[in-house]
């Protein structure tokens, strides 16, 4: 069953989300409008794709009272996506390891907190250990220091979507936090003057 570090959140129908790719000088355009698509099956919700790990992040998040504003997805240093998930969010550590190469990574500052973890790895409720894996941070106002951290995955087999851990993280940098372990050109930013917007109204 669900592993007990798992939050799966309430999901929306259908979502919006804004995609912000950084122009030169600073200045943030919006890049295109994409229709997410996460559906409620009883407590669950199920993602069609990577990308709406996002969304569910930015919904858990929003109620979490630390809005998610930047985003890293997961790939391996030998290209792969999927991964098991070893978390402690208690210690605020986790770990991942490669479904193809099985190289492990202690995702962003983990390596920090590994001494006192108790790592658990997680499953999905249909019985895989394989998923797509997302972070989300979000900062202090008018900061780029972390505030707190988010680890969302979606399970490429069933396609539940779920937050599966968070914690208090005080990392002095967003960037170099989500470039340390997730590859750095995988680093996405949106304005986070420009909340997230959903049901469909841009
Ligand atoms: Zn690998
Ligand atoms: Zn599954």
């Amino acid at each position: 069953m669900h592993n007990k570090s798992a939050h799966p959140t309430a999901g929306n129908v259908f979502l919006w989300i804004l995609a912000f790719i950084p122009a030169v000088d600073g200045l943030y355009v919006r890049q295109e409008l994409h229709p997410m698509a996460l559906s409620q099956n009883g407590k669950f919700s199920y993602g069609e794709s990577q990308i709406d790990i996002r969304v569910e992040i930015a919904d858990y998040a929003n109620r979490n009272g630390y809005p998610a504003t930047h985003f890293a997805d997961a790939v391996c240093s030998c290209g792969h996506r999927s991964f098991k998930l070893l978390i402690d969010d208690t210690e605020g550590a986790a770990v991942r390891e490669c479904s193809s190469c099985k190289e492990r990574h202690p995702i962003g500052d983990s390596s920090d907190y590994l001494a006192d973890a108790s790592l658990e790895e997680c499953e999905c409720p249909c019985g895989s250990e394989d998923f797509e894996m997302t972070a989300g941070v979000a900062l202090y106002n008018d900061s780029e220091d972390v505030r707190w951290i988010y680890i969302g995955c979606r399970c490429p087999k069933c396609g539940l979507t779920a937050c599966y851990g968070d914690w208090k993280n005080e990392y002095e940098g967003y960037q170099k936090l989500l470039a340390k372990i997730w590859r750095a050109e995988q680093v996405e930013t949106r304005n986070p003057h420009q909340p997230l917007c959903f049901h469909g109204f841009p």
